[in-house]
């Protein structure tokens, strides 16, 4: 008898071959006469389609004998079945934000290729590709933009390298290719270079253009290594030396780069050493007012001595690996209770401050429990909120929502907020107006310029006067001369930090510069090298 059975997953039935019905009609050496249509079903979702055709000779559909429904049914869970084995092995195999392989299938393709190699000679490369400045893109656009833009750089990749070779993501901005077979380190230089150009184009998501580059660490299998282990770790530091070297580039791993690394853990394991040994000072740096009702307050800045004579480690070196390994938040902490407990100090010696600067970084701000920290740290040294002021940078508040509640609590506290380096990030006039911000801190690269350069003059006078436009009170960072100082009060920002008034100093030595400051601000021109020492 001819029957003619078919079916389909919905993704099969393809209008634009045939109709959304074309696959009902194959070649068949049977006419049919009769077809019948059941919908497969799982979930109540129509996951695809059955077709019996019924020759001319067949009994009607309905005395057939087969219980289309049935069968129908059976087949459902079949293809259910399949869905969801389809499912589980792509959540164990591939990325699920951009649909590259993930680190385990990956790792069982670089086995194989190092396996082959070893076997029949040859080589290989795996290139370990880590974004530039994506950090921004989150901290600016959100984390949904984020997403997106990682999207596309998958895109780039497989366009780059051809969707046959194995590229994967292995995690945040961190992606791999397999090169499985290379004629010599020329095919691994030349794919990388392509990469890192085609990621440098700008990408556009939502309404707004991005710009992020790659480096890369190049590594060349069986020399570098045979596992996937050891060959991520040598294009680690690989890529660590091309970001080093100015990013948006791609370098070899060489054996030598490893010391680098080394030093890197030396590091951090130094500074969780000397944050349990309490070996981390605070110096404080002045902050004058020249106006009406002027007074003095410090910001405190931390400082980290090196042991037995060695040179003393700079903020701008340890901040910022505090930032990335986390450590800022105990450390944060600590500088927070130093500086308020200082500040009581000094009260108790009879020495009255206007306030005290902290700096923060975003870290400290996600912590769930950073507003009560600063309210005991408050509370502890019997201050008043208007006596703390916390320095954040513009990035923090490209964090939109998700830390817009935690400045307005810190604000509700009274703790000044200041926005510090004004002009280094992404200044933007909204975030100053919507935001708690009370001062603005200029940042010493468009004060460098006074006031000889007439840019940088334009630049500083609309900075001070679109802050006061915004009813923002400004402050004057990295002042070193008097001429600068003068420019600035005749533009109308009179509170000024900076060399010319006085470097970072000991908690100590703050009595005798405020006994100095009274008799020398006001009358005298100051000579450019500190009040402290000038005296
Ligand atoms: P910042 O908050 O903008 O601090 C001002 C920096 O400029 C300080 O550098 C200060 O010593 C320096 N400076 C002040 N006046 C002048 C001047 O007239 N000329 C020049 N050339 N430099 C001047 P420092 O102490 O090396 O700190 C660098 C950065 O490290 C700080 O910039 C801040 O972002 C970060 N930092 C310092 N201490 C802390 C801290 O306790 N916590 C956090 N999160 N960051 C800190
Ligand atoms: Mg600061
Ligand atoms: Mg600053």
């Amino acid at each position: 008898m001819g029957l003619l059975v078919q079916f389909a997953p919905l993704a099969l039935i393809d209008a634009r071959n045939a109709g959304p019905f074309g696959f009902l009609v194959p070649p068949s050496p049977h006419p049919v006469e009769a077809l019948r249509l059941q919908a497969l079903r799982h979930d109540g979702d129509c996951v695809g389609a059955l077709c019996i055709g019924y020759s001319r000779d067949t009994k009607a559909p309905q005395e057939s004998g087969v219980s289309a429904a049935d069968f129908a049914d059976r087949l459902s869970l079949i293809l259910a079945n399949l869905k969801q084995a389809e499912r589980i092995h792509r959540q164990a195999n591939f990325d699920s934000l951009t649909g590259l392989q993930n680190r385990h299938l990956f790792s069982e393709q670089v086995g194989a290729a190092t396996l082959s190699v070893s076997a029949g000679g040859g080589m290989g490369s795996l290139l370990y590709i880590d974004l530039d400045h994506f950090k921004r893109v989150n901290d600016t656009a959100g984390h949904a933009a984020g997403d997106d833009l990682l999207r596309v750089v998958a895109q780039r990749l497989i366009t780059c390298v051809g969707k046959d070779h194995s590229i994967a993501r292995l995690g945040g901005d961190e992606f791999a290719v397999l090169l499985p077979s290379i004629a010599g380190p020329d095919d691994a230089r030349r794919v990388a270079e392509r990469i890192v150009a085609d990621i440098e184009r700008p990408i556009v998501v939502g309404a707004r253009e991005h710009q992020v580059s790659a480096s890369i660490g190049m590594t060349v299998f069986p020399a570098d290594g045979t596992k996937l282990e050891e060959l991520l770790k040598a294009g680690d530091i690989a890529m660590y030396h091309a970001k080093d070297a100015g990013r948006a580039r791609a370098m070899f791993f060489q054996t030598e780069m490893q010391q680098t690394l080394i030093e890197r853990m030396k590091l951090e394991s130094g500074m969780q050493r000397a944050l349990q040994r309490e070996d981390f000072l605070l110096h404080y740096q002045p902050i004058v007012c020249e106006g009406p009702g002027g007074g003095l307050a410090v910001e405190a800045l931390v400082r980290w001595p090196g042991a037995d004579q060695a040179p003393w480690t700079l903020p701008a070196v340890f901040i910022p690996v505090a930032e990335e390994n986390g450590l800022i938040v105990k450390l944060g902490d600590w500088i927070l209770r130093g500086a308020c407990e200082q500040f009581a100090r000094w009260r108790n010696s009879g020495l009255r401050l206007d306030y005290v600067s902290v700096n923060v970084s975003v870290r400290q701000l996600r912590e769930s429990g950073f507003v009560a920290t600063i309210l005991s740290a408050l509370q502890d040294n019997d201050m008043r909120g208007s006596e703390l002021q916390l320095e954040i940078t513009e990035s923090v508040l490209a964090h939109g929502a998700e830390l817009a509640l935690t400045l307005a609590n810190i604000a509700a506290l009274g703790v000044g907020l200041a926005l510090d380096d004004f002009g280094t990030g992404y200044s933007s006039l909204s975030y100053l107006r919507s935001y708690p911000i009370q001062t603005v801190k200029i940042d010493r690269s468009f004060i460098v310029g006074l006031p000889h350069d007439p840019a940088a003059c334009r630049l500083a006078e609309s900075i001070i006067v679109m802050c006061a436009a915004l009813g923002k009170r400004v402050v004057a960072e990295g002042v070193e001369s008097e001429e600068q100082r003068q420019f600035l009060r005749h533009a109308g920002c009179s509170t000024i930090q900076g060399y010319l008034l006085g470097r970072p100093m000991e908690a100590a030595d703050i009595p005798g510069f405020a006994r100095r400051l009274r008799s020398i601000v006001n009358t005298t021109a100051l000579k450019g090298d500190g009040i402290a020492i000038a005296s």
